[in-house]
C-alpha cells in the first residue's frame, strides 16, 4: 500500500464519474421539452438505426443510507398502476415526437429497467408495462433486455414473469454481505435471499447475471470484505460491478446518517478495491472498464478484448446504439447529440405527463468540441487508451490537445499512462485513477481550487 500513498495524495480528489460528457452539473435549465422534441424528430429520421430504451421505477420499500439514486420511499402498492399508466403515456408522447403517426423504424437494441426498485411492480404491472412499451417500440433481434432487481423484495413469480416477457439479463445489488456493514447502510439482505434469485434467474434461462458490490461503505474491513467476496464467488455471477461508494451528503441528505468516522478512506478504501480486484482476477474475471468485470467468455469481456465496448447511462454494453430514450421520474435521455433529463420529483413529472408535455426539466445539446472530447473520454473508460488515428491523427491530436497532454505529463511520470507515437495507453495502476485521466480532457471542469468544493465524490 505504501506504493500507492503518494498517488493517493495526488489523485484521490473530487471528480466526476463520467457517466456522461459533458457531466450533469453543467447541463442547462433552459434546455426544454421543445428542444427535446426537435432532437426526437431528427432522430426519428435515422431509419433502421438501433435505439436504447430506459425506464426508471423510483419506488423502494425503505431507504438504503448509501443510495445515490432517484427514489421515492413507500410501501403503498396502489401507486404502481398510476405510475405504469403515466410511463406508457410518456412513451406515447415520445413516440409521437419521434415518428409522428407512423410506426417506429428504429428497433430497440437495449431495453433496460432501473430504479429505485423495478420489482416494486407486481407481475401484472410488469407485464402490462413491458407489453405496452414493446408495442410502441419493437425489439430488435437479439436485443438486450435487462432489469435491476432487489433480492429482498423479488419473488420467483416476478422472475418468471420477467423471463416470460422477454427479459434476458438481470442485475442485483449486494453491496456487502457483512451484517455490520448491512446494518450501517440500512440494507439487511441475506446470502440465501440473494442466492435464491441468482438460482431462479439461471433456472429460467436468463443469459447473464450481474451482481453489484460497493467498496468504501461504513465499517468495511478487509477481513469482512474477503468473506463477502468468498460468498460472491459461490454465486458465480457472469458480471460484477464493484463501485466506489460516493459519499455526497450535501446532495443526498440521507447519507448524513452514515457515521463519517466509520468510512474507510484513502489507502484503506483503495485496499478494499485491490482486494476485490485480486479476487476477481483469481476467479477468472476480466476488467472490462471502469468498475466492471466479466467472465472471460461473457459477451462484454469478448467485446472489451475486441475494443468494441460501448457505455451509456445504463453501464457497459455491446450495443452501439447512439440514442437512448428514457421514461419515468428523473430519467435521462440521450438523443441526437443532446441530453434531456426528466422532472426530478414525482409530482412535477406526473404534472407534466398529465398535461401531455414531454416532462423535460434540463439538458444540454453537445457542441462539436464536446463530441470530440466525449469520444476521447469514452475511449479512456471503455478501452483504457486513446488511439490518435481514431481522433484525426497524431499531429492534429497533439496540436489540438497540447494543454491536456501537458497536464497528463505528471501522470505519465507517475506511471498512470504511457504516450507513444500511436496514442495514450492507461497502465494497470492508471486504471485505478482513470477518472483523473478523463478530467484532463474535461473542458467544463473548473480548473480552480482542485474542484474541491462540494460537487463531486472522490475519484478513489
Ligand atoms: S433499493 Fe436500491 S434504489 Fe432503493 S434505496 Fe436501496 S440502493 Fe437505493
Amino acid at each position: 500500500m505504501n506504493d500507492y500513498s503518494r498517488l493517493l495524495a495526488c489523485y484521490d480528489r473530487p471528480g466526476p464519474r463520467y457517466t456522461s460528457y459533458p457531466t450533469a452539473p453543467v447541463w442547462r435549465d433552459d434546455y426544454t421539452a421543445e428542444h427535446h422534441r426537435e432532437r426526437l424528430q431528427a432522430a426519428g429520421q435515422r431509419h433502421g438505426e438501433p435505439l436504447s430504451l430506459y425506464v426508471h421505477i423510483p419506488y423502494c420499500n425503505a431507504m438504503c443510507y448509501f443510495c445515490g439514486c432517484a427514489t421515492v420511499i413507500t410501501q403503498r402498492h396502489d401507486k404502481e398502476q398510476p405510475y405504469v399508466d403515466r410511463v406508457l403515456a410518456e412513451a406515447a408522447l415520445t413516440h409521437a415526437a419521434l415518428v409522428g403517426g407512423q410506426e417506429s423504424t428504429r428497433p430497440i437494441a437495449q431495453h433496460h429497467w432501473g430504479g429505485g426498485t423495478p420489482t416494486f411492480l407486481g407481475p401484472e404491472r410488469i407485464e402490462r408495462l413491458f407489453e405496452g412499451l414493446r408495442a410502441l417500440f419493437p425489439l430488435a433481434d437479439g436485443a438486450e433486455v435487462s432489469i435491476e432487481v432487489d433480492p429482498r423484495v423479488t419473488t420467483q413469480e416476478q422472475l418468471a414473469t420477467l423471463a416470460r416477457s422477454g427479459f434476458n439479463r438481470i442485475s442485483m445489488g449486494v453491496q456487502d454481505f457483512d451484517p455490520k456493514v448491512q446494518h450501517a447502510i440500512h440494507r439487511v439482505q441475506s446470502f440465501d435471499e440473494t442466492e435464491a434469485i441468482v438460482r431462479g434467474a439461471r433456472d429460467l434461462g436468463f443469459l447473464s447475471v450481474n451482481v453489484d458490490l460497493v467498496y468504501g461503505l461504513p465499517f468495511q474491513s478487509i477481513e469482512g470484505f474477503q468473506r463477502t467476496l468468498e460468498q460472491l464467488h459461490r454465486l458465480s455471477p457472469d458480471r460484477i460491478a464493484c463501485y466506489s461508494y460516493a459519499h455526497v451528503p450535501w446532495l443526498k441528505k440521507h447519507q448524513t446518517v452514515i457515521p463519517e468516522d466509520a468510512l474507510p478512506r484513502g489507502a484503506d478504501k483503495l485496499a478494499l478495491y485491490l482486494c476485490a480486484l485480486q479476487s476477481f482476477v483469481e476467479h477468472g474475471y476480466e476488467a472490462i472498464g471502469m468498475d466492471h468485470f466479466a467472465k472471460r467468455d461473457d459477451e462484454l469481456a469478448i467485446a472489451a478484448r475486441r475494443g468494441a465496448l460501448h457505455r451509456n447511462f445504463m453501464g457497459y454494453t455491446t450495443q452501439p446504439a447512439q440514442d437512448m430514450i428514457a421514461f419515468g421520474m428523473s430519467s435521462i435521455s440521450e438523443v441526437d447529440g443532446a441530453f434531456a433529463q426528466n422532472e426530478k420529483t414525482l409530482p412535477a413529472w406526473e404534472g407534466a405527463v398529465d398535461a401531455h408535455r414531454l416532462p423535460v426539466v434540463r439538458g444540454l445539446r453537445r457542441t462539436e468540441e464536446d463530441e470530440r472530447r466525449r469520444s476521447i473520454i469514452l475511449d479512456l473508460i471503455c478501452r483504457f487508451g486513446v488511439t490518435f488515428a481514431d481522433h484525426g491523427g497524431a499531429e492534429p491530436f497533439r496540436q489540438r490537445y497540447a494543454t491536456e497532454l501537458q497536464a497528463l505529463e505528471p501522470m505519465v511520470q507517475d506511471g498512470l499512462l504511457t504516450i507513444d507515437p500511436t496514442g495514450l495507453r492507461v497502465t494497470e495502476v492508471g486504471r485505478l485513477f482513470v477518472r483523473n485521466l478523463c478530467m484532463a480532457f474535461d473542458a467544463h471542469l473548473p480548473r480552480d481550487a482542485d474542484n474541491s468544493g462540494p460537487r463531486f465524490s472522490r475519484t478513489v
